[in-house]
This record gives C-alpha cells, structure tokens and sequence, in this order.
C-alpha cells in the first residue's frame, strides 16, 4: 500500500516538474519561430523594396537619358538637313556609336508625312497623322509611347519629340526595341522562381514575364491604381504564390513590379525552424530525464526513510514492551514475596519443631523432613524468579563504574563451573587482555552474561561447547556467549527477545530472561545480537559503547 502511493507521488513530481519546465520551454521555442519568421518576412520586404527601387531609378534614368538625347540632336541640326536621309544616317551612325537603345531614326513633318528614315524597315512615304503617338507628341512636345505594333507589326517602343523651327513643326522619333526594357528590369535574377517587369496603367505588360505568353498580354497581378511609393501585393503565377514590392516610374505611367516566391526565399528559414525544433525536443528529452531521475532519487530517499522508521517503531515497541513488564513485574513480585516468606519460616519453623521431637516416635518423620526440604528447595526458585522481577524492575538507574569485563566474565564462569562440569560441557574463555574498562553497571551486566551463558547450557547436549569472547574495537566492547547448541529456528528469531516466549518446558523456563537482558543493555546504550544456524549452534553478543552516550 505504501509503495503505490509513493509511485502516485512519482507521478506527480515527474508531472509537475514537467509542467513547470516545458511550458516555458516551449513558449520560448513558440517565441522564437514568430521572432524569426517576422525577422524573415522583414528581409524579404526590404530586399524587394530595395531591388525595386534601385531598378525604378535605372529605367527612369534610361527613359530621361534617350529622350534627352533626342532632344539635343532635333535642336542641334535644322529640319533641312535632317529631312535627307543620307544626313539623318550619319546621325543615326553617330548617335549607335554610343547607344545601342535605338533602333531606327526618322523625321515627321507636321501633317504626319514621314519625311526621312534610316532603319531597318521600310517606313518613308508613310502618313502618321492618325497614329495616337503622333497626335501626343504634336500637342505634348516630347513622348514615349507604350509598346505597341504599329504600321511594322512588331511591338515596340517610340520616343518622339518635337521641334519648332521658325514657322517649320517637326518631329524627330526613334523607336526602342522592347527587349532593351526586359533586359533592364530583369538584371539580376531573384532565385529560380523570381519575376520582374513592366506594366502600364491596364496592367499590360511592357517587358516579358514568366506568368505570360509576352509582351502587351495582361499581367496576373491584380490592377494597381497610381500610388506613391513602395507596395507590397500578393498574386498567384503559374499556380504559385508570389509575394511582389511595385513602384510605378516617375517618368512614365507604369509600374514596375520585383516579384518573389516566398517559399523560396523563406527555405533559409525552414533549415532554422528545424533546428529551433531539434533544440527544443533535445531540451524536453533532458526535462523528461532530469525529471524521472529527481522523482526516483526523492522516492527512493523515502523509501529508506519508511524502512528506517519502521525499524525504530519497531525499537519503540520492544522498549515500551519492556517498560510495561517492569511495572508488572514489580507489583508481581512484591505480591509474591511476602507469601514466600511467610511459607518459608512456617517452613523453618516445623523444621526447627521437628528437631525436639524423636524422629522413632513420628511415624513419617522421613518423609515429613523429605517434604520440608522439597518446600525450601521450590520455594527458593520462586523466590529467584521474583528477584529476578524485581532486579528489572528497579534496573530503571543503572550504575556507573569503570569495569574489567574478563574479570567480570571470570566471575559469572565460576558460578557455573559446576553445573557444567556435571552435565560435561566444556566452557572456554578467549578474553582480549588489551580490553579497556569499560564505564557501566557490572552487577546488571553480569546478570546479562549470566543469562546468556544459561540458555546456552539449556541449548547444548552433553559434551557441548560454550566460548566465550570479548574483544573492542575503537567505539564498542563486545562480549559473545557462542554455543553448538539447537539453535534457533529461522521462524523464531524475532520472537526471542519478546517477554514470556519461552520454548522450554514449564517450571523450566520464564521467557524473561532474553527480554530482561535486551531492556538492560539498551538502557546503557548498546545492544544484543544474534547469529544462529539451526542444528548448529548459536551465538548472542553484548555490544556495549566505549564513550559514555547520553
Ligand atoms: P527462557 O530461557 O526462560 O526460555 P529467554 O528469554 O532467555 O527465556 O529465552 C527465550 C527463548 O530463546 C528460549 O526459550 C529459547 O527457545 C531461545 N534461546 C535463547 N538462547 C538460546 C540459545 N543459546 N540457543 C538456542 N535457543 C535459545
């Protein structure tokens, strides 16, 4: 019973300590990963903006640069020379030595008539007058068109702008091939699945995109109204999901657009997750570990608490016992004694009758004087029993004298050489001259000694062999009455000790002298102990403390 609930208390450690370590643990790994995908998210939405604008300000500086430069030649060189073809060239020749952007140059008069040409198309003769770039750049002065196919039906971009000479309108214009834009905004590749490019305010696309077929198609990305600045917008490509930072130009009306496949520039972030993972499921295995270990350590320190309480409840009991045999004892043997006494001098008192008498005149005095003696012999014994009780009892106070236990032993030997020698036991003394003395009451030692030495002659046949032995070490002095006696039964050794329990016939044991030697060697701080083989013998040893305990 006692061991189930202690594994209920394991369980309740393990789990608290559980509970109390990974919920902040994994509130920290929690904590972490939103930490590191918003630092992520944060990245990405620089980057694009960074990309994007670096790439608005080279397209817009590319559109300013040409136009310009078409500028400076229509006012540098008059409508007359520039109206011949063979001068226009010469110009052209000049102008790709420098610039790869334009594809052809020609010259417009203001109805539209397209005076002069240098390209690789044939465009002279042909009338403008209805072409939407023609009436822009007429009311305008300067324009870039979207791309578009016109009278070649290619597409292409043209940039146009217009001279007032004198009363003479005209137009200079070159066209710009369309790639020269995909290339611009292309630049640097943004991982396998990046995208950029151009769209106008229909969100038709200028340059090429992964998610169309070419240029002038839609765009998949929803439409965008004219807004300052930097955006981010979300949209699907090829069944992909892109995550894309758009800027419209500030010199033309349209919007150029980075995007990015966010799974793709998040994969760094994958590798970190993983990790932060694996940090967090090492960090629980090592809780769950310390955890279990700590529970176990705790259970079982408590479990040698139980046994060691167990054991002195036990101590208790056996002393308690013993204090309540005292008292009994006592009023035992002081009830018994005054009849004993009383019996003994009506005893004496016949006794010293019958010596008047003449022994022929009684005709049973033999057997009257038998009975007499028989009543003295019996009576003495029980008056041993009772002194015996009222040796323990008033045991409460032992003395304190400095003691010579082999003489002590000698002594206790000598009261029963005798009884030995007639039942032919052999008692052999192996006594440790070097033994100190030691502080204790002798005549209650003895008494124990004696006991001892008693039971083991009741335990021997004859032509057995009782040893007794002292020997100390540095904190006990020992004394040990060893028999080759019956021994004790394995059954029975826990009784031994107990007042009362006796295997002796009646009349021959009391039971109490064990229980008596046991109370009166604790009193003095030490201890009896027994080794037994049953069939074999028996050996009891006083252990008694060299520094006097309190
Ligand atoms: P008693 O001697 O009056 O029976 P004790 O308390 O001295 O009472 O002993 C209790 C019991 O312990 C004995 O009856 C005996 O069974 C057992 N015992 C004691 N000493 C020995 C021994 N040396 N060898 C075998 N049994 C013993």
């Amino acid at each position: 019973m006692e061991k189930s609930g202690h594994s209920g208390l394991k369980l309740t450690i393990v789990a608290a300590i559980l509970a109390f370590s990974l919920i902040p643990l994994f509130g920290l790994g929690l904590f972490f990963h939103i930490q590191f995908t918003e630092a992520f998210e944060e990245k990405i939405t620089r980057t694009l903006r960074i990309m994007v604008e670096d790439k608005r300000n080279v397209v817009d500086m590319f559109l300013n640069e040409n136009v310009n430069q078409l500028r400076n030649i229509a006012y540098t060189h008059t409508y007359k020379e520039m109206s011949d073809s063979d001068y226009l060239a010469e110009v052209y020749q000049v102008l790709a030595a420098t610039s790869n952007a334009f594809v052809d140059l020609g010259v417009f008069d203001a109805s539209g008539e397209h005076v002069a040409y240098t390209g690789p198309y044939k465009l002279s003769g042909l009338n403008y007058a209805d072409q939407e770039w023609f009436q822009n750049v007429m009311t305008k002065g300067r324009y870039v068109s979207d791309v578009f196919l016109g009278h070649r039906r290619f597409p292409h971009i043209i940039m146009a702008v217009k001279r007032q000479e004198g009363v003479q309108t005209w137009i200079l214009r070159a066209t710009i091939d369309s790639e020269m834009f995909t290339d611009l905004v292309r630049g640097s590749q943004l991982g396998e699945f990046g995208d950029a490019f151009l769209v106008n305010q229909n969100m038709e696309l200028q340059t090429q995109s992964h998610g169309a077929a070419g240029v002038m198609e839609k765009a998949v990305l929803p439409r965008q109204g004219r807004f300052p600045g930097f955006r981010m917008v979300e949209f699907v490509e090829n069944g992909r999901q892109m995550i894309a930072g758009v800027t419209w130009l500030q010199t033309k009306n349209w919007m150029l657009v980075v995007a990015e496949n966010p799974e793709e520039a998040l994969s760094p972030l994958v590798g970190v997750r993983w990790r932060t993972f694996g940090i967090v499921l090492a960090g629980a295995l090592i809780i769950l570990t310390g955890a279990v270990l700590t529970a176990s350590t705790m259970i079982r320190q408590l479990n040698e608490y139980d046994r060691r309480r167990a054991e002195s409840d036990a101590a208790l009991m056996q002393s308690s016992k013993i204090a309540s045999l005292g008292k009994m004892a006592a009023g035992v043997a002081h009830e018994i004694n005054n009849p004993l006494s009383l019996i003994r001098e009506s005893a004496g008192w016949i006794q010293d009758l019958l010596t008047e008498e003449d022994p022929e005149a009684i005709k049973n005095f033999g057997e009257i004087e038998d009975s007499l003696a028989k009543i003295d012999k019996h009576v003495e014994r029980a008056r041993n029993v009772t002194h015996r009780l009222l040796g323990f009892a008033r045991r409460m106070e032992p003395m304190q004298e400095n003691v010579n236990l082999n003489a002590l032993v000698d002594q206790t030997v000598a009261f029963l050489e005798n009884e030995a020698l007639h039942r032919e036991v052999t008692v052999e003394r192996r006594l440790d001259s070097n033994l100190p003395l030691v502080t204790t009451d002798s005549a209650q030692v003895q008494q124990v000694v004696l006991n001892l030495l008693e039971n083991a002659l009741d335990a021997v046949n004859s032509q057995g062999r009782i040893i007794l032995q002292t020997g100390y070490d540095d904190r006990e002095a020992r004394i040990s009455v060893q028999d080759n006696g019956c021994g004790i039964p394995k059954d029975m050794a826990s009784k031994i000790f107990d007042p009362f329990f006796t295997t002796k016939k009646t009349g021959e044991g009391t039971g109490l002298g064990l229980s008596i030697s046991y109370g009166i060697i604790k009193k003095m701080g030490g201890r009896i102990s027994v080794e037994s083989e049953p069939g074999a013998g028996s050996t009891f040893t006083i252990h008694l403390p060299l520094a006097a305990e309190e």
